[in-house]
């Protein structure tokens, strides 16, 4: 079992597999659902329902104990009209961005459960949010979006202040399906403090390419910004000999250092930690490993928790060096300083 620390709460984080055998039906409909509410989400929501007298009953499948996203997003936004923070005219899409608990591309709309959607949200109080995650069974958490909505959530180097958004109620610890030629992953993070991705194909594509040329398999494989650690965790799905994680940010490295153990069973490999990474600050530098991670008694992957500009100095070698920044980043500034130091290696910006 591992211990959720926003929460504590012992079911909130599964390790990979027991994820995986459950993730397909979590939420479709049962045999005795009701319909799917198809409701305008711009129309005022008070036109299509009574708000007063919404409770986490209302349109409950008394089967299944679940409820259409709509209903929740409804239950929801009852309570931010009752506090006065959206007026009555609100649609539903004002609401907020619901985030499912155990995400992964769905084409229909889902039926949830208890805590299976964080919410984020604009112009929304403390006590608000804490009313909803008391009030509405299906919502673990509410996160209050904090500037621009282009503006991605984390950092990118050492020299710049973090952005994150801030957890107002309940637990933001969600995850992420990642699928693969070569198999699946559940990458679990703080969604407060990771940057939210809708999905990961892209990062895919570009895996397979690399994997088509050679370039993954037996391979050092470094994941320079490596955040919750998709792509260097994937890349040791894909063969590589050994991956080299680093990410400047220490929120993510706690989520990857979490993602390594939750999929270890089908990495097959074991971590080793080399130092408690709560006793750093919050942004990394110098770079410093934190973990090690084994396969058979050989090192699979290595953890750095530092600036990228200075990892060649830290590492024995590099054939692939991914760099995934946000979309907003320039990324030739690393790609010039990495092709100085291992001139043959590959610096692939995702
Ligand atoms: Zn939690
Ligand atoms: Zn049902």
């Amino acid at each position: 079992m591992i211990k959720c620390q926003i929460c504590n709460n012992p079911d909130c984080i599964r390790v990979a597999e027991e994820v995986l055998d459950s993730i397909y039906e979590l939420y479709t409909a049962c045999g005795n659902c009701g319909p799917e509410p198809e409701w305008n989400t711009t129309a005022p929501l008070t036109t299509i329902i009574d708000i007063h007298d919404l409770s986490s009953t209302f349109l409950l499948c008394s089967s299944c104990g679940r409820r259409p996203l709509n209903a929740v997003m409804a239950h929801a936004l009852s309570i931010m009209i009752r506090h006065g923070e959206r007026d009555e005219k609100s649609g539903l899409i004002r609401t907020g961005t619901p985030l499912i608990y155990r995400g992964f591309p769905i084409m229909y709309p889902p039926r949830l459960g208890p805590d299976s959607l964080v919410l984020i949200v604009d112009n929304t109080g403390s006590q608000t949010a804490q009313d909803i995650v008391e009030q509405v069974p299906e919502i673990k958490g509410v996160i209050l979006r904090i500037g621009d909505q282009a503006k991605s959530v984390g950092i990118l180097d050492s020299n710049s202040r973090p952005h994150e958004y801030s957890l107002l109620a309940g637990c933001d610890m969600r995850c992420d399906l990642a699928q693969s030629a070569f198999g699946e992953l559940v990458i679990y993070k703080n969604q407060s403090k990771i940057h939210i991705e809708f999905d990961n194909d892209h990062k895919m594509q570009v895996l397979g390419s690399l994997d088509i040329k050679g370039m993954l398999g037996g391979r050092i494989v470094v994941d320079g910004m490596c955040g919750p650690g998709t792509l260097g965790l994937m890349s040791m799905l894909f063969g590589a000999g050994k991956v080299i994680f680093n990410d400047a940010w220490r929120p993510a490295i706690e989520n990857l250092l979490l993602n390594l153990e939750v999929n270890s069973a089908i990495l097959g490999v074991d971590v080793e930690p080399v130092l408690t990474i709560t006793d750093l600050s919050l942004i990394g530098d110098k770079p410093v490993q934190v973990a090690v991670v084994k396969r058979n008694g050989r090192i699979a992957a290595e953890v750095y928790f530092g600036d990228l500009r200075y990892l060649p100095d830290y590492i024995d070698g590099c054939d692939v060096c991914l760099i995934d920044t946000f979309p907003a980043i320039d990324p030739s500034e690393f790609a010039n300083i990495w092709a100085k130091k291992y001139s043959s290696s590959r610096i692939i910006t995702v």
